[in-house]
């Protein structure tokens, strides 16, 4: 009852790379995996910026590092600016990485968190090797070494998402992928079980599978199109609702990081590639005309607009039933939350991760299902809260939106970890999820939450011994940071610089 037969339907970032994934993992056997696009339909022509979680994807797949960063003209992404969230003119970074290195087993966030309880006014930005060298336009690969500070972080990349597309494209072929040009007008499903059957394209083609994977993008062409697997909407919570994507010509120096910066109505991204600087604003309609928010973005790029802008719609949520019947959807026909910490291609990842771990047979057993939608949507729920933190951790009452966010019921899981943070600066762990406690602590104190008390547990310590300890920490960290080639002299020596004639 082993399935032999996978069918993809969608050729974008999440259809390319669950192709890859599934590709590599039945390499030594007989499955058929053909994948169906349509290149008149195209893709969303977003998604830039991501989660250190995809070097562990194209570890898996052993894809050279240097060869794709020029194949995706790619730049390191060492975290994410936040500017004007908190308040207007305030600014910080959410590092990839931690403040400082733990002392005695107790995270270093503490012992800053109780040297500013009694008076003193550090950053603990300025104990972070990864906020300060991106700060400075710096990068270079975590040391292997764990006992210096050179070690305590992680990376991403910023990268043209169709070349990553394509790049995974080449792979998954060369792995024996069959890539089907068409657009789906009919899809056929069982009559007694409701499977999913058969596709038919516009041209007549009939493919026929065992598995669907739905990577359709927004339209969800068979999780909701035919299966009708309904759609949660978290508009209430995320209420941002569109968005207009614009590239640029590079300007300024090459940084490691993508900026957010919160308007009245959502907020505008700038993403670094090494050809050209990827920019959008998201917001919310209700608040802002389109015009307005295209006028607005267009007002607050650096560089000349390379194409015309891009409107997106959207409607933060996710489907109920993620996988349906013999079908899974991965990437934007699985749900989607607004682009402000990258999370899109992460839960494609974690999609197909899942998929592999609960890898079905031809009898489709509903607890493989049922495990695998408990686990999707707890990952989802995860990311939500952590977005839906960056905009209620804020003063900012100054429109209509900021007013919406200040009267909001939050959901259970994300207020019980702001009681535990107000109280004593402790962050409640998941065992699933994205963000690390570093990533809640610097959005909580980058936006002015500030815990009232500290954690005992740093006591041990007197108030001479610790204010020593934080003050060759933070020379540790700058000394450190100063030390570190720049960015663009790091892609070159790396052997990930694009050559002249593509940049
Ligand atoms: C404004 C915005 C910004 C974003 N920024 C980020 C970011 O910085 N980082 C991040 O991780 N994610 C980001 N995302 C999300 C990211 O773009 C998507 O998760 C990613 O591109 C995957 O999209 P997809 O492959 O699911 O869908 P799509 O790119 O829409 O691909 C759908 C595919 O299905 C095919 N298709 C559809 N219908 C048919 C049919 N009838 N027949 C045949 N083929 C069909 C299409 O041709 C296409 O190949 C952003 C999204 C938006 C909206």
């Amino acid at each position: 009852m082993k399935i032999e037969k996978i069918c993809i339907l969608g050729g974008g970032t999440a259809g390319w790379m669950t192709a890859a994934g599934l590709a590599q993992k039945f390499a030594h056997t007989n499955m058929d995996i053909v994948l169906v696009e349509s290149e008149q339909i195209g893709t969303v022509g977003v998604g830039e910026a991501t989660l250190p979680h995809i070097r562990f994807f194209n570890n898996t797949l052993g894809i050279d590092e240097a060869e794709f960063m020029r194949a995706t003209k790619a730049t390191f992404k060492m975290g994410i600016e936040f500017r004007d969230w908190g308040r207007i003119g305030d600014r910080y970074i959410h590092p990839f990485g931690d403040y400082g290195k733990p002392i005695n087993g107790v995270p270093f966030y503490h012992y800053w968190n109780r040297q500013r309880l009694d008076g003193d006014r550090t950053r603990l930005d300025d104990y972070s090797y990864p906020i300060i060298a991106s700060e400075l336009g710096r990068f270079r690969i975590p040391d292997t070494d764990l006992s210096k500070i050179e070690s305590t972080f992680g990376y991403a990349y910023q990268f043209d998402s169709s070349l990553y597309a394509k790049f995974l494209r080449r792979f998954a072929e060369g792995k024996g992928v069959r890539r089907i040009e068409g657009k789906v007008v009919d899809v056929k499903t069982d009559p007694e079980t409701g499977h999913v059957t058969t596709l038919q394209t516009e041209t007549g083609k009939t493919i026929e599978s065992e598995l669907f994977i739905d990577c359709s993008g927004f339209r969800g062409i068979l999780i909701e199109q035919t299966l009708k697997s309904g759609y949660e909407d978290w508009s209430e919570w995320l209420p941002c609702n569109r968005a207009i994507a614009i590239p640029t010509t590079s300007a300024g120096p090459l940084m490691p990081f993508t900026r957010a910066t919160a308007h009245k109505a959502g907020w505008q991204w700038r993403i670094p590639l090494q050809h050209r600087t990827g920019n959008g604003i998201v917001y919310w309609n209700e608040h802002i005309s389109d015009s307005e928010a295209r006028d607005l973005l267009l007002s607050n790029i650096d560089g000349e607009a390379l194409a015309s802008p891009n409107q997106l719609y959207f409607q933060t949520g996710k489907r109920n039933v993620i996988w349906n019947k013999n079908v899974v959807a991965i990437g934007l026909s699985a749900g989607f939350l607004e682009p402000l910490e990258s999370t899109s291609i992460y839960l494609i990842q974690e999609g197909i991760t899942a998929l592999l771990e609960l890898f079905p047979d031809k009898y489709f057993r509903a607890s493989d299902a049922s495990e695998y939608n408990a686990k999707m949507n707890l990952y989802f729920e995860r990311v939500r809260d952590f977005l839906l933190l960056h905009y209620i951790a804020t003063e900012r009452d100054d429109s209509p939106m900021w007013q919406y966010f200040r009267q909001m019921t939050l959901p259970d899981s994300l207020q019980e970890k702001l009681d535990a943070w107000n109280s004593r600066g402790h962050i409640i762990k998941y065992e699933f999820g994205a963000f690390l406690p570093p990533s809640w602590v610097a959005v909580m104190v980058g936006q002015g939450l500030l815990p009232a008390r500290y954690d005992q547990r740093v006591d041990s310590m007197s108030d001479t011994e610790l204010r020593a300890t934080l003050a060759a920490m933070k020379t540790e960290v700058g000394i450190a940071a100063q030390n570190t080639s720049h960015h663009q002299a790091f892609l070159e020596q790396y052997g990930a610089a694009i050559s002249k004639a593509d940049a």
